[in-house]
């Protein structure tokens, strides 16, 4: 620790965001970075506990706890406050294949269970992570690590989200032959077509991708699995194949209206416009536009609020976001003490959009939309709603009532259904035969990743349900790690 005091002399401090009223007129990232002078001070933070919890990353109360890759926390703050850049890249690259990935749009349980944040302000590790690891593209100082020798083994990674590329970057470092498989035209599952530009510019998971590929993995896209190639000739024609398809399939609302023309899933708006954006700068039409329409979006968590984003920067009318949920509270309940992710209440991105410039906070809680309106035409005009108590469960059934007389109706063009996602689509399982568990999940035990079918593992999203794209990373990471020694009898992979 380089500083013994430096918690007690400075305040946590992060860089601003830009004005949202301004920032929503472009799809730029809408972080600032900070000086060099004060990210030393935040580091100075950091206390050098004697057992930080920062980086212990397990599952508390269903939430992550720490940091998912055991990024070494406590020596990269060190050493950033020392001024040692350099030394605390190659420290944070031990544990995370993807900094800047994290560094931007990890939600840092790190940061939940940050030991300084028993008391105050935790460590703002998630920034200083960011800073670390952008100096040093800055610098020149991540260039390919191509590996000195090859084991001619042959590995093909389906699916190039955060899971498929940890993976196929750590297989090419043992040595293997690795190609990746993407359905998509563009290399990164969800960092590129599911988190919007605002929060993560595609030219950064562009960066990341052209290093892998400069280290010798090999990208094949617009290629699915299952359809364009049969599963079972791509195990034969491989030594091991690692899924990493994602949690694909969304969550419906099946209820009256769901056919009418405006009601939408989350992913079909975010996907469109990313495309739209990336292909022609949003001059091709080919994505779901909402400007000036009245827009509902059906649910919270990071997709809801990035539909809320894309929402405002397409110019939207007016913009309602219901939860179902409660509020939380603002400090943390008794039964959610420290260590644990605090569940509080905080306003993201695009709720801080949407207030500056309608005026209030978007969302609307403990609501439950119970039918979709239309017109002769089958286009959605309104949506009914009613409020629901929480604390009287009906027996048996749901965990909330209906609140009687609470009906309201609301007029929307457009409505995205942000309910989360069930599992991995059949097809991969049905070609393969691999077993899935209860919730249609690839089976396969955490740590070891492999499947029902020898050979054949699976990490990330697939395998765990819907999560974090830190999670995807740690889980990408080890899978390589147990392909690696089953293909070679042992493994130096950590
Ligand atoms: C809108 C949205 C916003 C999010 N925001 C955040 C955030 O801010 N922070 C965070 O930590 N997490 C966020 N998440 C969650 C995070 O993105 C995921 O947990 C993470 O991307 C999972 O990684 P993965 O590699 O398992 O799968 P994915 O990223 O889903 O990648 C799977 C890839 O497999 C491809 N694929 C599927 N089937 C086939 C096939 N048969 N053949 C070939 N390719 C195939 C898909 O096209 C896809 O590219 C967000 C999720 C969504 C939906
Ligand atoms: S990856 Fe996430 S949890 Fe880990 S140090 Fe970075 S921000 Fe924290």
């Amino acid at each position: 620790m380089g500083k013994p005091t430096g918690f007690m002399e400075f305040n946590r401090q992060l860089p601003t965001d830009r004005d949202p009223e301004l920032r929503i007129l472009d799809w730029k990232e809408f972080h600032e970075h900070m000086p060099e002078d004060d990210l030393r001070k935040q580091g100075a933070r950091c206390m050098d506990c004697g057992v930080p919890f920062c980086h212990t990353g397990g599952m508390i109360a269903n939430m992550a706890s720490g940091c998912p890759v055991n990024n070494l926390i406590p020596e990269w703050n060190d050493l950033v406050f020392r001024g040692h850049w350099r030394e605390a890249l190659d420290r944070l690259h031990k544990t995370n294949n993807f900094p800047e990935f994290t560094g931007r749009v990890c939600p840092a349980p790190c940061e939940g269970s940050c030991v300084l944040g028993i008391t105050s302000p935790p460590v703002t590790i998630k920034n200083i992570e960011c800073s670390i690891i952008d100096k040093g593209f800055d610098e020149g100082w991540v260039t390919p690590q191509v590996p000195m020798t090859r084991t001619g083994k042959k590995v093909a990674v389906i699916g190039s989200g955060p899971a498929g590329l940890a993976a196929a970057a750590q297989l090419n470092r043992a040595g293997h032959v690795v190609t990746v498989y993407e359905r998509a035209d563009r290399v990164g599952g969800l960092l590129m077509y599911g988190i919007p530009n605002m929060k993560l510019e595609k030219w950064v998971v562009q960066r990341r991708v052209n290093l892998l590929a400069d280290e010798g993995v090999k990208f094949v896209t617009s290629c699915e699995i299952g359809k364009d190639i049969d599963a079972v000739h791509l195990r034969e024609e491989n030594d091991a194949i690692v899924l990493a398809v994602g949690a694909t399939k969304p969550r419906d609302l099946l209820i009256p209206g769901r056919e009418l023309k405006g009601v939408h899933f989350a992913m079909e708006f975010l996907y469109g416009n990313t495309k739209s954006l990336l292909d022609s700068d949003m001059r091709d039409g080919k994505s779901i536009n909402v400007e000036g329409k009245k827009v509902i979006v059906i649910g919270g968590g990071d997709t809801g609020n990035d539909c809320l984003g894309t929402s405002m920067r397409q110019g939207c009318a007016s913009l309602i976001n219901f939860e179902i949920v409660p509020q939380s509270p603002n400090e943390r309940a008794a039964n959610n003490p420290w260590p644990q992710w605090p569940r509080i209440y905080r306003q993201d991105y695009g709720h801080a959009e949407a207030a500056a410039k309608f005026g209030s906070d978007p969302r609307k809680f403990c609501i439950d939309t119970i039918r979709f309106n239309g017109d002769a035409n089958g286009n959605l005009k309104s949506l009914t709603a009613v409020q629901v108590d929480w604390s009287k469960p009906v027996k048996g059934g749901a965990p909330f009532t209906r609140v009687e007389g609470s009906e309201v109706e609301l007029e929307c063009d457009y409505v995205f259904l942000a309910l989360g996602f069930l599992g991995p689509e059949k097809i991969l399982a049905e070609q393969l035969g691999i077993e899935v568990d209860p919730r249609s999940n690839f089976k396969a035990e955490y740590g070891k990743y492999a499947t029902s079918m020898r050979g054949v593992f699976a990490a990330g999203d697939c395998r765990r349900g819907q999560s974090l794209i830190v999670w995807a990373i740690n889980e990408g990471r080890e899978a390589a790690r147990e392909c690696d020694r089953y293909l070679m009898g042992s493994t130096q992979l950590p």
